[in-house]
């Protein structure tokens, strides 16, 4: 028996269902060869601790609730502990588990409404996205299936319009959008997309190459794997919005030394410049013409760096990103006393 065949590929959290979402070959490579995935930055990690300490927050819009924690407990303890809260009557129940036909999801807080079962999914963002629409469906859809009478499903985010006075009010800091109508159509189509992957699940490995989704919504875990063959000072590289970096990539165009130069705009040139011939591209403007104290004129004709290559001190090239700091004053003429 191969090691793929030995694991159960047909369970699905709710992380691993919209990681398939994003990228068949992402969840594939989690479940088979999850060594090949990037080490977490501690960007990364940074941001999943300031995510979760505003779940933590947000349990103060329903206070007084029950947790069920994730550490120490296997996920069917999770399961049977939540069970356990609801038939006791339990109104608020934080990290919710529940799992239904090889799915599995976690409600961040779960509170029993006068219609019934309210879900609520706290996000640190400060706006809606769409993937959000796919998080909150995958549980309203597996909170259904269990049988539990949902009543509203909404999303919690940060308002960026709360100003701070005093204590910090979770009332204030939050927005909670009601998603119930979109989690309801959208739940219809989990069952379709969960048999799906569990299909890509039992075949070879997808044949995906990289794309616009490998960041979006999320950045792929597995970039590091999938975009070894890009090289340095690629088109990736290329800052602003300009030439479709995708497209020239379909072309066989990888390198920036393989674009031609009417492909670019302005900036994006004078970067390509820059970086291939590792030299400071300027634009020449005269800023000022002074008098100086010896009564002699100056002219002094600024060089504006755009790009600017430089050795930082771990020894490795660079190409600044921005020119607005850098001293520029490169050449003066003087004229005659
Ligand atoms: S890096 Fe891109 S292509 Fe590779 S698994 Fe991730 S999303 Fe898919």
């Amino acid at each position: 028996m191969t090691d793929k065949a030995k694991r159960d590929v047909s369970y699905l959290s709710k992380t691993l269902f919209i990681k398939g979402l994003q990228c068949h070959k992402a969840l594939y490579l989690h479940k088979y060869h999850p060594e090949l995935k990037d080490e977490i930055s501690p960007a990364k990690e940074a941001l999943f601790s300031s995510g979760s300490n505003v779940g933590v927050f947000a349990q103060q819009l329903f206070p007084g609730g029950v947790e069920i924690p994730y550490e120490g407990l296997s996920l069917s303890d999770q399961i049977k502990q939540t069970q356990a809260e609801i038939k006791k009557g339990t109104a608020t129940i934080y990290e919710a588990a529940f799992g239904y036909k090889g799915t599995f999801c976690k409600v961040d807080i779960l509170h029993k409404g006068k219609k019934g079962w309210e879900i609520y999914e706290v996000k640190s963002g400060t706006r809606m996205k769409d993937v959000y629409y796919d998080d909150v469906a995958f549980q309203y859809y597996v909170l259904r299936s269990t049988g539990l009478p949902v009543s509203r499903a909404s999303l919690v985010y940060i308002n960026n319009q709360y100003v701070k006075d005093g204590d910090i009010e979770a009332d204030s800091l939050f927005t909670i959008q009601n998603l119930t109508k979109m989690a309801k159509k959208q739940a219809a189509v989990v069952p379709r997309e969960l048999q799906k992957l569990r299909k890509m699940l039992k075949g070879d490995i997808p044949d995906i190459d990289i794309g616009e989704y490998c960041s979006n919504p999320y950045d792929c875990d597995f970039a590091g794997h999938c975009w070894s063959h890009i090289p340095e000072n690629s088109i990736f590289d290329l800052r602003d919005k300009g030439v479709d970096k995708f497209d020239l990539y379909r072309q066989g165009i990888i390198h920036m030394k393989d674009i031609s130069k009417g492909m670019l705009n302005f900036k994006q040139g004078i970067q390509v410049e820059g970086t291939l011939k590792r030299k400071i591209v300027s634009s020449k403007r005269i800023y000022g013409i002074f008098l100086n104290r010896s009564g002699s004129l100056s002219i002094f004709l600024i060089l504006k760096p755009l790009c600017y290559p430089f050795r930082s001190l771990m020894g490795q090239d660079h190409i600044s990103k921005s020119h607005s700091n850098i001293p520029c004053i490169i050449w003066e003429k003087r004229g005659r006393n």
